[in-house]
């Protein structure tokens, strides 16, 4: 980021999102180093138990990302060719991806609009006999309504895995998201409420799936690493089946526990920062916020506002607008369907889906964001939304 500076009083550029790092993890970082234990070793087993413990889940696998742990929790529900597993289109195009690294078919559904998640109804209109499994995202950390999707999918025999990768800290009906999930993916990317620079988790309370995502992640071997190094005797390793290297290193993980432990100061941060925000917007015409479902408390991992059809200016001439008053906002959130990556894949009409995606935009929000910064971006808005 550089700042150009003339020696006038220009205000520095404000990001959209920043993570919250410091000394801490820094120091932890250089303590696992200097430890000599770099690789999966026991912070990475100390951050599992502090995760799962944190969302309300028995067990937690540390991974190298979301994307790695959704592929693997699509594995322990051996979804394989022939099978379909519903998603949102509207989501980081990892949810569908994952479907089919497994050789399974994505199925594209949509979203309710107050939410962007999907909806035991939405779900519905997509459904076919071959249907396995959905995945529900809790789209930018607002909480899809998992009592709804579970009851839903337990009627009609599917299993529901919650992309939670922007869900850390959120809650539904005050519990965390990730309790009583079958499965849960989560990101530690730094685009998200806590990072590891890289990183992902799944949660679950089976403990078979447990054992089999742990051996998954590290080449399908029935003796991990760390086993092997605390036995006093020679362990000899077989492989069960074909895994993957999809392990996070004692850096990450040393990161990750002081990023836990400063979860809650972040997302009160973040829910401060929201309401503020929605506020503030209240008075600019035609810009509605994304705010709290009725069934839970969002984390605001990405805070976007959806503009009226008549709203004087196109999304992108907005983007472009902010952009020049120093302010880097983004488009909306995805739509997998429209990519490339997708083409001639077919999908059903997803009239809310593409509505989001075009009239959305995200606005910058971060944890060390001051006031003036906030007023700055609300300022900005209100003078490309006309009516003074
Ligand atoms: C960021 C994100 C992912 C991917 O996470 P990585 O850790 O980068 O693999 C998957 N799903 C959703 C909904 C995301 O926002």
């Amino acid at each position: 980021m550089s700042s150009q500076d003339t020696g006038a009083a220009a205000p520095a550029r404000i990001p959209v999102m920043i993570p919250w790092l410091g000394e801490d993890e820094a120091r932890a970082a250089a303590d696992a180093v200097l430890s000599g234990w770099v690789a999966q070793g026991p912070r990475v087993a100390e951050f599992e138990r502090a995760f799962a413990e944190r969302v309300g889940a028995e067990h937690g696998i540390a991974v190298s990302s979301c994307t790695t742990a959704l592929h693997l929790s699509l594995i322990a529900l051996d979804l394989g060719p022939g099978d379909e597993v519903v998603v949102p289109s509207l989501s980081f195009i990892a949810t569908a991806n994952a479907v089919r690294y497994v050789g399974a078919q994505p199925v594209f559904a949509d979203v309710e609009e107050a939410t962007g998640n999907l909806t035991p109804a939405t779900v519905d209109a997509v459904r076919t006999p071959r249907t396995k499994a959905v995945i529900a995202v809790h789209q930018g950390g607002v909480p899809a309504d998992v009592h709804a999707l579970r009851a839903a999918c337990a009627d009609r025999g599917l299993a529901l895995v919650e992309d939670a990768a922007c869900g850390i800290g959120a809650t539904v009906g005050g519990k965390p998201v990730g309790q009583g999930a079958l499965l849960a993916a989560w990101s530690f990317h730094p685009r998200k409420v806590i990072t590891t620079g890289e990183g992902g988790m799944v949660t679950t309370d089976d403990a078979a799936w447990a054992e089999r995502l742990r051996r998954l992640r590290e080449h399908g071997m029935n003796v991990s690493a760390a086993q092997r190094h605390a036995s006093s005797k020679p362990i000899a390793e077989s492989y069960l089946e074909v895994g993957y290297n999809y392990r996070m290193t004692d850096i990450q993980a040393a990161v990750g526990l002081v990023q836990l432990g400063k979860l809650d100061e972040i997302v009160a941060r973040r829910r401060f920062l929201a309401a503020r925000y929605a506020q503030l917007l209240a008075g600019v015409p035609g810009l509605t916020p994304i705010r709290d479902p009725s069934h839970g408390e969002g984390n605001f991992q990405s805070y976007w506002v959806l503009l009226a059809e008549d709203f004087p200016v196109g999304r992108d001439e907005l983007l472009a607008a902010l952009a020049e008053a120093g302010i880097s906002a983004r488009r909306g959130i995805m739509a997998s369907h429209l990519e490339p990556a997708y083409a001639g894949h077919g999908a059903a009409a997803l009239p809310v889906t593409e509505r989001i995606t075009r009239d959305s935009l995200i606005l910058p929000l971060f944890h060390t964001m001051t006031e003036e910064q906030q007023d700055r971006v609300v300022a900005a808005l209100r003078a490309q939304a006309g009516g003074g």
